[in-house]
């Protein structure tokens, strides 16, 4: 293989071979042909190429979320980042190094040593890579924008091997596309994030309804994320025959709204990162799951009620965007959806895969009941089924962003080694 001595190559048998090949969803079983466990943007590189000249198919591994499974090939070249997973901070200019291999904790971890972050997932094992190549949802991202907003430079391995930095300057398009283009033009070994000054302490207040009430407080909950501070993210889920609304606070400050009233209300202080891994168990690796996912754009009414019948089937939940999310033009990224007011997912996990088509079947139901309110998809909240693929791809990007990107991908991989993604076909294909 034509790799640098600094890559660990694992093959069908070797210790550790098992353990690397497993992703988040346990749905997904495969078998690579090859792991190349790098260490460098050389080995990422030499990887590249090894698989090019072998024909394998590639696959790109950081923290293995991806609900698809996309992090492991079958019988192709999986491209192993975790050993990449270094985080430098520059607290004076604000800024972080961070590897491509790495898990939002180790970001968030150093950048808290200084007070700082920047716009992070809710669960720590998630990967830098996946999630803010995507775009990059989190409870800074109404104050700081996206993940993807906040990464000024990336250094990318492209499909022939090469190895390049993208920045705003020096490569306008492509830093266009890795702003929510997914892993669609190369691998990303290197990202340079801007840091905020946000403190380390947050908040998390519920309010949980039961009966009819839930719907008028839902009402109140929506009509008041309209007007809210931005450091404030709405948060709902709906169970059977409960409500809990709530929302997520980051920093010093407070905040008093008024669809608490009347319910069960927790109001529960923590620190920064205490918060981000407060999710870590649910959200735990190994288990099979399924979920569905809408971007609403508006809740009428009618969509409030739909939400609360939702949670009958599957527990089904939402989170708010707007406030810096939305102040980015339209146009300015290939992530489009910037006027999103919340982010529906209905979700469940199981262990037992004779249970596969009922836990499908729920959540199935409790999406389509929004459906008909839907106004696109988040790329990385896509799965592997029905009409996910191509229906969802177009989902998840305007037509003249899907265009954008699918010249892009021409020009940077027009034989489409990267496709083990949401993927942006070349226009050959
Ligand atoms: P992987 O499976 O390792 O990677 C997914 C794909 O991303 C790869 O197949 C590849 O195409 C690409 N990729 C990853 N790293 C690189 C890289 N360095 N260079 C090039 N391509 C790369 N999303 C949010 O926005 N906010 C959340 O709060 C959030 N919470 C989540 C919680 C859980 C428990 C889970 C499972 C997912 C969550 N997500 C969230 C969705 C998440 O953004 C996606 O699942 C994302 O793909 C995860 O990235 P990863 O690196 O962990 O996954």
């Amino acid at each position: 293989m034509t790799t640098t001595a600094t890559a660990q190559v694992l093959r069908p048998g070797d210790r550790g071979y098992d353990e690397a090949r497993q992703v988040w969803n346990a749905m997904f079983d495969r078998r690579p042909a090859m792991i190349v466990r790098c260490r460098s943007a050389r080995d990422v590189a030499a990887a590249v190429r090894t698989a090019r000249d072998r024909g394998l198919e590639v696959s790109v591994r950081c923290g293995g979320h991806s609900a698809a499974g996309f992090g492991v090939t079958d019988g192709g070249l999986m491209i192993d980042l975790t050993p990449m997973g270094r985080v430098r901070v520059d607290p004076v200019r604000r800024r972080a190094a961070v590897q491509g291999g790495a898990l939002l904790g180790a970001l968030d971890a150093a950048a808290q040593r200084h007070g700082l972050a920047t716009t992070a997932g809710n669960v720590s094992h998630t990967g830098v890579g996946g999630l803010t190549l995507g775009g990059g949802m989190g409870w800074l991202a109404r104050r700081y924008g996206l993940a993807c907003d906040n990464v000024l430079s990336y250094d990318l391995v492209i499909a022939d091997g090469e190895l390049l930095h993208v920045d705003a300057g020096s490569q306008p398009d492509l830093y266009w596309g890795l702003k929510g283009g997914g892993g669609n033009f190369g691998v990303v070994t290197r990202f340079e994030f801007a840091l905020h000054d946000t403190g380390t302490s947050a908040l998390v207040v519920e309010a949980t309804f039961t009966g009819a009430a839930r719907h008028a407080a839902m009402r109140r909950w929506r009509d008041e994320h309209l007007t809210a501070p931005r450091q404030a993210t709405f948060t709902a889920s709906s169970g059977p025959g409960t409500l809990t609304l709530g929302y997520v606070w980051v920093g010093p400050g407070s905040y008093s709204p008024a669809f608490v009233q009347g319910g069960s209300v927790t109001r529960r202080p923590m620190s920064y990162l205490r918060l981000q891994r407060r999710e870590d168990s649910s959200g735990r690796h190994a288990l099979r799951r399924y979920g569905r996912s809408h971007y609403l754009k508006s809740l009428p009414d009618a969509a409030v009620d739909a939400f609360v019948a939702a949670g009958e089937h599957c527990g089904a939940g939402l989170q708010g965007y707007g406030g810096a999310i939305a102040d980015v033009p339209h146009d300015a990224t290939a992530f489009g959806h910037r006027d999103t007011m919340f982010e529906f997912g209905a979700g469940t996990s199981w262990t037992d895969p004779a249970s596969d088509d009922t836990r499908r079947a729920a959540a199935r139901a409790a999406a389509a009941l929004l459906e008909p309110y839907a106004g696109g998809v988040y790329v990385n909240s896509l799965g592997a089924f029905e009409d996910e693929g191509p229906a969802g791809v177009r989902r998840a990007y305007p037509p003249a962003h899907l265009a954008r990107l699918t010249a892009l991908k021409d020009r940077y991989d027009p034989g489409n080694v990267f496709h083990l993604n949401q993927n942006v076909t070349p226009s050959k294909d």
